[in-house]
């Protein structure tokens, strides 16, 4: 790589110290590369750049790309989501899309349109009207994002559509009764109606649900499984 100085804009993902006075500093930029990035001194009494660098603020920053590594130069916070920051609530949810973000996006391979699913789940989580389900929504389209979302109106084995279908507890995907092993769960109808929604329909979609407590838990936990195999073979 030659050595270059660029302009960014995006949000910060993670943060922590490095050497004695450094910050190292995850960044997914708005066109949807990942990238770590070396603060020199911003560990220092007098360092005005820190405040700036909180994880979940968006930021305009200047990049100092070297042979090895990259430096953060200058930084300016655009919008630091202080609505969003003072819910315990939505700071605990959004940091498990922030982790999957954080271990599956790279430099190398952009994905734009997961900075825009992120902007847009913290923008929904920073306003007035955001619903407690908008980050398990997002989990989903992330899934669908990456590639690994199964189909809920097909059988996963022999495609086959069936009323009674099952979730596979090994593949995540759905098999039809003939397919299905000991162990997989059933799921209604309704809740496959659900995941293919939130699949194709915008986030902002979501005001328009209501969902029941049972029907939340249920939902939750399918998509709570979406990620758990993945993350582990990261890790
Ligand atoms: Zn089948």
């Amino acid at each position: 790589m030659k050595e270059k100085i660029r302009n960014i804009r995006g949000i910060v993902i993670r943060s922590r110290p490095f050497m004695e006075n450094d910050l190292c500093v995850a960044v997914i930029t708005e066109l949807g590369e990942k990238l770590d990035l070396i603060v020199k001194g911003a560990r220092g009494k007098n360092s005005r750049r820190k405040g700036h660098l909180e994880v979940l603020n968006l930021i305009s920053a200047t990049v100092y790309e070297s042979r090895h590594n990259s430096y953060l130069q200058t930084v300016r916070c655009e919008n630091p989501f202080f609505r969003l920051k003072d819910s315990y609530f939505s700071i605990f949810s959004i940091c498990r899309l922030v982790e999957i973000i954080n271990a599956r996006v790279l430099e190398e391979d952009p994905h734009q349109e997961i900075y825009d699913l992120l902007l847009e789940t913290m923008t929904l989580l920073n306003s007035e009207t955001s619903h407690l389900f908008t980050v398990d929504f997002a989990l989903v389209k992330l899934a669908d994002l990456l590639g690994h979302l199964p189909s809920y109106k097909n059988c996963g084995s022999c495609h086959r559509v069936e009323d009674r279908m099952y979730l596979s507890e090994s593949s995540n995907a759905l098999n039809c009764s003939e397919c299905r092993n000991a162990n997989d769960t059933p799921v209604e109808l309704k809740y496959r109606k659900a995941m293919e929604f939130f699949r194709e329909a915008g986030l902002s979609a979501l005001q328009k649900i209501s969902l029941s407590e049972e029907e939340s838990e249920f939902l939750k936990n399918i998509i709570e499984k979406l990620f758990e195999k993945r993350m582990k073979v990261v890790a």
